[in-house]
């Protein structure tokens, strides 16, 4: 470990400046950033804590939309009665992050940041056609992700909540890396507000929309629409745990289940 200083502000306005210093880094549940410290993958001089901030936390329901603050742990969305009945697919794939030790640490906002190309919330953020708040902005979701582990925040952006527009349907499947617990691919289909989305995570890629399924299911609703459907293995990655061919293949078979 190497020395750093610590900080927990608890004003949005102060978190903001203090992100702002020279090699300052904003933690959230350390679920990722810790052990990225630990490895030397990240050595920061200040950490800025927004474990106190009240409005990261929180969950509401309103015309059409559920909002989760950023702070909010994937244990509180997936125990959430308003997001399991307005979103219930989005609560499964919360109840699915990791193990419960990362669940009951690990935030929202902490996922979309670090924008893991496994993880699983950029697919329900992308696949639902979300919006992502910022202490100074909105972006849509096709606007924030821009490959492994990149976002369109800058480095002193704070992500204080993301709204979901509530679909008239929803699924999430994740075939499991069992080591990981990540998903080796995890596929989110949603139709409703924001249209007929498909969006997957897994493929080393970043998270992307399979577009040529979207247009399939705007077609026919059904798992019957994709069958013969594929994916290119384009841009996938091949390693251990299963090759770019063997990722493709899985997609529209996921996507079909998460279809129902
Ligand atoms: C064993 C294990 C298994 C896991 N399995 C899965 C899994 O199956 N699926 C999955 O999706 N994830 C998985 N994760 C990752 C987990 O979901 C983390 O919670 C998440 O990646 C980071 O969230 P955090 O709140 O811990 O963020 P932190 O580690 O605190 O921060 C991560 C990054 O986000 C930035 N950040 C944090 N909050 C904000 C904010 N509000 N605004 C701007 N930037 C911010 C930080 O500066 C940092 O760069 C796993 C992690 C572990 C350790």
């Amino acid at each position: 470990m190497q020395a750093f200083t610590y900080a927990t502000p608890s004003t949005l306005p102060d978190a903001v400046r203090a992100a702002g210093l020279a090699d300052a880094k904003l933690i959230a549940g350390g679920q990722t950033l810790l052990q990225s410290m630990k490895l030397g993958l990240a050595a920061p001089a200040s950490l800025v804590d927004l474990g106190e901030l009240a409005e990261l936390k929180g969950i509401t329901v309103s015309a059409g939309k559920i909002t989760i603050g950023a702070g909010t742990t994937h244990a509180a969305v997936a125990a959430s009665k308003e997001v399991q009945g307005a979103i219930p697919a989005l609560a499964d794939l919360a109840g699915r992050i990791g193990d419960r030790a990362v669940r009951n640490r690990g935030t929202l906002g902490g996922s979309l940041a670090n924008n893991d190309p496994a993880a699983c919330y950029p697919a329900a953020v992308l696949g639902l056609g979300a919006t992502v708040h910022t202490d100074r902005r909105t972006l849509a979701a096709d606007q924030f992700f821009s490959g492994p582990y990149g976002t369109a925040l800058a480095e002193d952006e704070v992500i204080t909540a993301v709204s979901f527009p509530i679909p008239d349907q929803a699924g999430w499947q994740k075939f499991v890396q069992p080591a990981s617990r990540f998903s080796l691919i995890g596929v989110f289909v949603s139709k409703g507000p924001a249209g007929v989305r498909v969006a997957v995570t897994g493929g080393g890629s970043g998270v992307f929309r399979a577009t040529a399924l979207e247009a399939l299911l705007s077609g026919s609703w059904s798992a019957a629409a994709l069958a013969g459907a594929t994916v290119s293995a384009d841009g996938l990655n091949s390693d251990l745990h299963g090759s770019a061919a063997y990722r493709a293949a899985l997609i529209p078979v996921l996507a079909g289940r998460a279809v129902g």
